[in-house]
């Protein structure tokens, strides 16, 4: 008798084709390192990851908001205390500006402490007159050309570096720094704009009056418990924080893969058709993954490695993506259609997103599986400036989310959140990065090179991604 074809196990991805495959040319040492990382401890927790996983049923019934932002691709040397608390610092901004316009909770997912793999078009890239293997994100090889073959030791050093990003995060939401009691020390700072900081001013203020209403009043912290089921902690003016990458390092994720009990509370409150195990395969590396555009194929090895944990999860979707495709898609990675366990993140450039949005929305619609749908203007607007570097135009970016916007109110459909790629980051002096064109700093093409730090897709600045929350958070007011 053969096995049934849908008996899952955290290896059983090795029996479909990768894509964007890693060759190792020493598979013993690809061994020991993952022997090794087997034994390590968990990232994460499984009470964290089913915080998470409820928190996003919320987002799919229009009760909260995703904000899902970070890096394109971390690296090593940026793993330090200026960069990581520049970011979270951002994220927090960012997300204060909407749940102040907008009314509504924020679910902050950070892309950090975990994203360094990239996927690739090509394997290789050409330098001079030869030919080397590109590079794929500082857990396979390194982005000087002479340092190209894949060393398994990165994975290891991938989960360290995560690590002491994971602390470092962990310990800036306990000391304060994240409380919404004191927003001006999340670097307020580095605003130049007069307009936007007195509209960033303005928020900080009457924030602090609401909050000390609410402590006149003894408004007690139990009513938050809904929003924080799982043992959360409930508190007003605090925040939840969760991580994410893209799960492309199969090797790496399987290894971080433990069987756990699921929380005897989300058990008790199950509502799905087929009865929940007693337990279930988590990844604690990250609380959400994602599945990248190029390794979405149904029948390939990270559907096949998705569709078996419990965490929530991500799917790219772009102009590729055929309808009936979305929903088989779902169907394999979401059978028991469980809301707050699949995410769509769409991503088809400015041009793109009326051709192909409302067919995706109108099929998701029909098959019955609730998604949280998001807007990742990011990756469809790419291009190469003149100058040779890659930039994103601000206005191409707006003129993505506004459609995304305006198409999911057509198709009775809501919007519930975004997927960007930004950095807080500041160089010696105190100014942002120039990476993309645009947004109310006005930043030309020709300023492109005066402060581009990325080594992967260019990111908004700390002024264009106030901007990009204040038109969210003025479309959520109306
Ligand atoms: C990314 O999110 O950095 C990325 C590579 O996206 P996509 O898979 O949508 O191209
Ligand atoms: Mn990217």
């Amino acid at each position: 008798m053969t096995a049934p074809t849908n008996s899952w196990t955290p290896s059983s991805w090795k029996t479909k084709p990768v894509s964007q495959g890693v060759a190792y040319p020493d598979e013993q040492h690809l061994s020991k390192v993952l022997s090794k990382l087997d034994a390590l401890p968990p990232l994460v927790s499984p009470s964290e990851i089913e915080r998470l996983r409820y928190q996003l049923s919320l987002v799919q019934r229009n009760e909260a908001f995703l904000l899902h932002a970070g890096d394109c691709a971390e690296s090593f040397d940026a793993c330090t205390h200026e960069n990581i608390s520049h970011k979270i610092g951002l994220i927090l901004s960012f997300s204060l500006i909407l749940v102040w316009g907008a009314r509504l909770p924020v679910v902050r997912i950070g892309r950090i402490a975990g994203q360094y793999a990239k996927p690739r078009s090509s394997n290789f890239e050409k330098v001079g007159d030869r030919e080397v293997l590109s590079f794929r994100g500082d857990n396979v090889n390194g982005l000087d050309h002479n340092d190209r073959t894949p060393n398994p030791d990165r994975l290891l050093s991938a989960y360290f570096h995560s690590t002491a990003t994971l602390n470092h995060i962990r310990s800036l939401l306990t000391s304060g720094f994240a409380s919404l009691h004191h927003p001006s020390d999340w670097s307020l700072s580095h605003v130049r704009s007069p307009s936007l900081r007195r509209e960033f001013e303005t928020i900080i203020d009457g924030l602090s009056d609401a909050l000390d209403f609410s402590r006149t009043i003894g408004v007690d912290p139990a009513s938050t418990a809904s929003y924080e089921r799982g043992g959360g902690r409930g508190t007003v003016g605090e925040v939840d924080f969760y991580t994410s990458h893209e799960g492309l390092m199969l090797d790496y994720e399987q290894a971080l893969t433990r069987e756990f009990p699921i929380p005897a509370s989300v058990l008790a409150s199950s509502k799905t058709s087929t009865p929940l195990p007693q337990k279930a395969f988590y990844n604690t590396s990250a609380h959400f993954l994602w599945i990248g555009d190029r390794t979405r194929q149904l029948t390939g090895a990270h559907v096949e490695y998705f569709r078996g944990i419990r965490n929530p999860i991500g799917v790219k979707v772009g102009p590729t993506m055929q309808p009936e495709q979305l929903v088989r898609l779902l169907d394999i990675v979401n059978s028991d259609k469980d809301p707050g366990r699949v995410t769509l993140i769409t991503r088809y450039g400015a041009g793109k997103i009326q051709n192909h949005l409302a067919s995706h929305i109108t099929s998701v619609q029909q098959s019955g599986h609730p998604v949280v749908w998001i807007c990742d203007p990011m990756h469809g607007n790419t291009h190469t400036s003149t100058s040779g570097l890659k930039t994103r135009h601000f206005g191409a970016i707006i003129n993505e989310l506004t459609s995304c916007l305006r198409i999911h109110t057509e198709c009775g459909s809501r919007l519930g959140g975004v997927s960007l790629e930004f950095t807080g980051e500041l160089n010696d002096e105190g100014f942002s990065v120039t990476e993309c064109v645009g947004g109310s700093m006005e930043l030309g093409e020709e300023e492109l090179g005066l402060r581009y730090q990325s080594f992967c897709d260019p990111r908004l600045n700390f002024e264009q991604s106030l901007d990009v929350a204040f038109l969210i958070s003025n479309h959520f007011k109306q």
